[in-house]
């Protein structure tokens, strides 16, 4: 494994230098919220894009916030965005990559202490999670998404995926690819690592914020560029199981997983598994999009290279 620099505490050591004590409650119960962000190499333009940099970097510190981990006031979302491209120029990226950036409890003083608060940031090569014209079996889980009431699933935190985990290893045990959670109101929620998205009567629908789902950066990403580039309707509505069974069109979508179709719910097929007109057209748009191809959606990217 090769050994990247990353930032850990107060600044840019080796991976295989970085510490943590078991004693802390973040290797203890886990207590630490993060994100996962991607970035583009374009190689006509010889730059690295870092896609929606900002919104990832205020839903880390909204996260930290909703648990009341009382970050350093050094940490503002100017000096993690620094850090973070700074990072990317030191491992001198020339490809597409993967960034995780993590805010962790790093004391001994157990899980409601309030900090100190540490940042991590880490990154490494990760190309296209798949294959075009493929798309994914899902099943909807026995498992249900956890909510706001016990555990809620809008502040992205590591153990927030035992539940994903629970339902993503039923899914493969049981000969799925994925799965799809329903909420405690029996309506849809989201996949254990992306948001759903929908296409009825030519309607492009997700589940509102309410029905159980963290609030997905490329959810309201394939919102906005659906209705204003492609001119296409949007709805954020509750979703039923059996709807999923009658839809035209499906996929999944997220950082890790960009846009994937989903070929077949509870072995009901969809789209007679192809790749639908709807989530063709947005795939084309969102990885032109994401390389800065289209001089739109330019705002949603950072220049790793040619900038600052
Ligand atoms: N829901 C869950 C449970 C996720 O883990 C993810 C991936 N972060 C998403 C949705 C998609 O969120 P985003 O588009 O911000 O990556």
């Amino acid at each position: 494994m090769k050994d990247y620099t990353i930032y850990f505490r107060n600044g840019f050591v080796r991976e295989s230098e970085a510490m943590i004590s078991f004693r802390s409650a973040s290797f203890q119960y886990g207590i630490n919220v993060f994100e996962g962000i991607r970035g583009y190499y374009n190689s006509t333009k010889n730059d690295l894009y870092l896609f929606r940099l900002k919104d990832h970097i205020i839903r880390l510190l909204r996260s930290a916030e909703m648990l009341d981990l009382r970050t350093d006031k050094r940490l503002t979302p100017e000096f993690i965005e620094s850090k973070i491209i700074e990072l990317v120029r030191l491992n001198n990226f020339k490809e597409d990559i993967y960034i995780r950036a993590c805010l962790f409890l790093d004391d001994d003083g157990g899980w409601s202490s309030h900090g100190p608060v540490s940042l991590l940031l880490s990154a490494f090569p990760k190309g296209r999670s798949f294959v075009e014209t493929e798309g994914i079996s899902c099943c909807v889980s026995s498992w249900r998404r956890i909510n706001d009431g016990s555990f809620p699933p809008r502040i992205k935190a590591g153990p927030n995926y035992l539940n994903s985990r629970l339902a993503l290893l039923e899914a493969k045990r049981n000969g799925y690819d994925y799965c799809v959670f329903l909420n405690d109101r029996q309506s849809v929620s989201e996949g254990p690592g992306a948001c759903l998205f929908i296409v009825r009567d030519g309607v492009l629908i997700t589940p509102p914020l309410y029905a159980s789902i963290l609030e997905s950066i490329n959810r309201d990403s394939f919102l906005e560029i659906a209705k204003k580039s492609l001119g296409i309707d949007i709805k954020e509505r509750e979703i039923d199981r059996t709807e999923l069974y009658i839809a035209e069109e499906a996929f999944m979508a997220g950082t890790a997983i960009e846009i994937k179709p989903v070929f077949m719910v509870d072995h009901i097929t969809t789209n007679e598994g192809n790749v639908g007109n709807i989530t063709k057209r947005l795939m084309d748009l969102y990885f032109s999009m994401v390389r800065n191809e289209n001089i739109e959606y330019r705002h949603w990217l950072s220049s790793v290279y040619k900038e600052g």
